[in-house]
């Protein structure tokens, strides 16, 4: 759907950052970082400021997107918008066209921009009376407010998606005795109901998102695709705003189960938070670091864009990596906390411009891969890449290494490594505390 937005007229994808630094929610939420004493913090008191993370949404306003969403295909009128434009000669009936689906496109950005991935479109279709405006917000409150139940602690046997604890398959593959969980929120925006209040209200899941929000993974592909992924989220949200105790108690015997499981293969567990969102209040960190320093055998970590959780003062096992692409406040924080010295330990995206002229490619430009799915390098072409990244970065040459020269490293609490992660390749740098940049390599 993104794609869609691209090339238009009149739609400046450099705006967008402009227009997510005016973040619609509640953005005094996350000008304080948490400190050594929230984790004592009684969860019970961490309720509250997780209920107001949901900014209540008019209903009528919320019936109106609803309508459109079920109402547009924005894929199909992206394709047609560009086919439209890529004409040659426009007759006058094309010009009206284009302004017509040009304004169609802008605001299902906006709504994007407004609800995330908002509600899937197959539950609307079912919760619509017969003249398609009106949605039954009764229906919806109530699909939402259902709890996600453990399945993990039933049957043992972890699913990907509509589960509490989605196991990621991905990073186990490569993470050999490590097995990796994952926790999802809906991306960019939640809907969730305020059970005290009976509002629909919308969650900012990622309240330090930038220039990130027109690509975003999450809010693309699997995850729009599957009615099943987007209610999983937005159960867990709901959950976890309106009864963090629950939610808390939950997750940590769901994690204790799996810790059980795995230990008898001499494996140990570590939990990713959030494939999609962000620790989107303080409450929510602090609700994070309890949870870590009761659980001190696990490691947590997670990938962040709100700079004061990169400050904030998080036990061991809770390892937040800095994320590019947020937004210019949250920037300012991170400007601040490494001029003042603070080892910060980043995720960074490296251009392609950097290596495209380094490995083999296929006939249609694109790159060849090996049998496991890597580049193959060209000559000494790693080796070239190494220096480039060092120079350009600052990084002493020794210290560039790739995600299976990391693997042979013994692992320490000394930040040290600088970690080339290609596409294909498991996330096992970002959990790592002696890697101190892990360097995402994308073509
Ligand atoms: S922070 Fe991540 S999940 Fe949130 S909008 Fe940006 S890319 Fe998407």
């Amino acid at each position: 759907m993104i794609d869609a937005f691209k090339g238009f007229p009149g739609f400046k994808v450099y705006s967008l950052d402009e227009f997510s630094e005016k973040n619609p929610f509640h953005d005094s939420l996350k000008n304080s970082t948490i400190s050594e004493s929230s984790d004592n913090t009684d969860i019970e008191q961490l309720k509250m400021d997780l209920l107001s993370a949901g900014t209540p949404v008019d209903t009528n306003e919320l019936q109106a997107y609803f309508g459109r969403k079920i109402g547009n295909d924005i894929t199909a009128t992206g394709n047609r918008l560009r086919a439209l434009k890529a004409k040659k000669i426009q007759t006058e009936k094309d010009k009206a066209e284009i302004e017509k689906l040009s304004a169609i496109v802008k605001q299902a950005f906006a709504d994007k921009i407004k609800f995330g991935n908002g509600v899937h479109k197959s539950f609307l279709s079912k919760i619509v009376d017969e003249s398609g405006n009106n949605f039954d917000l009764e229906q919806l409150k109530a699909a939402i407010k259902k709890r996600p139940g453990l399945k993990l602690k039933q049957n043992g046997k972890i699913e990907k998606s509509g589960t509490f604890l989605g196991q990621n398959g991905k990073m186990q593959r490569g993470a050999g005795s490590r097995i990796f969980y994952n926790i999802g929120l809906p991306a960019l925006r939640g809907i969730a109901v305020n059970e005290k209040t009976d509002e629909i209200v919308v969650v900012d899941t990622c309240p330090g998102a930038g220039k990130c929000v027109p690509y975003c993974y999450a809010m693309n592909g699997g995850y729009i695709m599957f009615p099943e992924v987007w209610l999983s989220q937005a159960r867990i949200l709901n959950y976890l705003i309106n009864d963090p105790v629950g939610f808390f108690k939950e997750l940590k015997q769901a994690i204790l189960s799996a810790q059980k499981k795995a230990e008898k293969n001499g494996d140990t567990v570590v939990v990713r938070y959030h494939d999609a969102g962000d620790f989107f209040s303080p409450a929510y960190l602090a609700f994070a670091a309890k949870l870590a320093r009761e659980m001190p055998d696990v490691d947590f970590y997670a990938y962040t864009k709100v700079g004061n959780n990169i400050i904030s003062d998080l036990p061991d096992n809770l390892i937040l990596n800095w994320s590019e692409d947020a937004k210019s406040a949250d920037k300012k924080v991170i400007k601040i906390a490494l001029d003042n010295g603070k080892q910060i330990k980043n995720s960074l995206t490296i251009p392609s411009e950097m290596f495209s002229d380094l490995i083999q490619k296929v006939n249609n430009g694109r790159p060849d891969y090996d049998e496991n799915g890597k580049f193959i390098w060209l000559g000494d072409g790693l080796q070239e890449f190494k220096q480039r990244i060092a120079k350009k970065y600052g990084f002493d040459v020794s210290t560039v290494i790739t995600f299976n020269e990391m693997l042979t490293k013994e692992e320490t609490n000394v930040p040290t490594w600088n970690v080339i992660v290609q596409s294909r390749e498991p996330d096992d740098s970002a959990r790592r505390r002696d890697v101190a940049n892990t360097l995402l390599v994308f073509h």
